[in-house]
């Protein structure tokens, strides 16, 4: 039968801002998130046998309920009763728990897969809901470009996109635990003054000014990630160094991105090379290059 192919893309966290933890444990979020064109690819396809059935390029990746893919998939076949089998294939090219969101992406791609192969006919809003229940980032991961998300990550609303530029990214070969770092983070104990000020960089998103938007990037839980590991902030004064308009940790790290002109292509590679060069090379798993999507 057919398979469907999707593109499941990473973000980045141009601003990250917690703004109080709920009675539930979860926390109350005010982030700008911007797609890239990095991104892993899903396949789906209707099979006789029933049942969902993944496959991955990664052999270290759970292809059980352990992966949010096959977690999804159960979802829409149990509410819709659907009586094929699943069979799903995933090219694995984005970081694992970086804080690009891989997971909730490859989830988000099968929501809307499923969608499209059995025609359920659900607006993205609707597929927004069900994906919320699997994971905070799933309902952007729906979407591509540039949007704030707020709540616990299900109140969304575009924004103009990030101007043309390069990325770079470096994904430092150890990881971090998301619960940890919110765990640390102590969200009442932090000065006003400290958090990042997104509504400032929505206002300089819709200006389209790339320089005023990287000036008023931030992530408040490098707070604790920094503290945790000292090389995040080594990797982020490298790039700051060579004239990155912003160096930051994406989500709950470790992965950094730094933000330079889209004239400066050149310069770009010349960074990766020389990165390759030090030190802090030893310590990475990924570095490369990538653009807003
Ligand atoms: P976020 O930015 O949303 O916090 P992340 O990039 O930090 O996400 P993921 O790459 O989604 O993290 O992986 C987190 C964990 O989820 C991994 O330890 C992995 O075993 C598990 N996981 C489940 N499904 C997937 C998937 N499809 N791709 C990657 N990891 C997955």
């Amino acid at each position: 039968m057919d398979e469907i192919e999707l593109k499941a893309h990473g973000k980045i966290n141009l601003s990250l801002d917690v703004l109080s933890r709920r009675e539930d444990g979860y926390h109350n979020v005010k982030m700008i998130m911007q797609s890239v064109a990095l991104h892993d690819t899903v396949f789906l396809k209707k099979e006789e046998e029933r049942g969902i059935r993944l496959s991955c390029n990664l052999a270290s990746l759970p292809t059980d309920e352990g992966n949010l893919m096959v977690r999804a998939a159960k979802l829409m076949q149990e509410e819709f009763s659907i009586p094929d089998g699943i069979g799903m294939r995933l090219h694995k090219r984005l970081p694992v728990a970086a804080g690009m969101a891989g997971g909730s992406s490859d989830a988000a791609a099968v929501f809307l897969g499923l969608n499209q192969l059995f025609h359920l006919g659900l607006s993205v809003s609707e597929l927004e809901k069900r994906a919320v229940k699997l994971g905070a980032d799933i309902p952007f991961c729906l979407h591509r470009g540039c949007f704030l998300s707020e709540g616990i990550g299900e109140k969304l609303q575009e924004l103009p996109p990030l101007p043309p530029c390069h990325i770079i990214l470096a994904k430092p070969a150890f990881s971090l635990s998301t619960k940890l770092i919110y765990e640390n983070l102590h969200v009442d104990g932090i000065h006003k003054a400290e958090h990042p000020d997104v509504d400032r960089m929505i206002q300089e998103l819709k200006k389209n000014n790339l320089e005023g938007i990287c000036h008023l990037g931030g992530n408040i839980l490098e707070r604790v990630s920094l503290k945790l590991r000292p090389e995040i902030r080594e990797l982020k004064n490298y790039f700051t160094e060579k004239g990155a308009l912003l160096s930051l940790m994406s989500g709950s790290g470790p992965t950094v991105f730094a933000i330079f002109p889209k004239e400066e292509e050149a310069k770009c590679h010349a960074i990766l090379e020389d990165l390759k060069n030090t030190a802090l090379n030893n310590l990475l798993e990924l570095s490369c290059i990538t653009a807003p999507c």
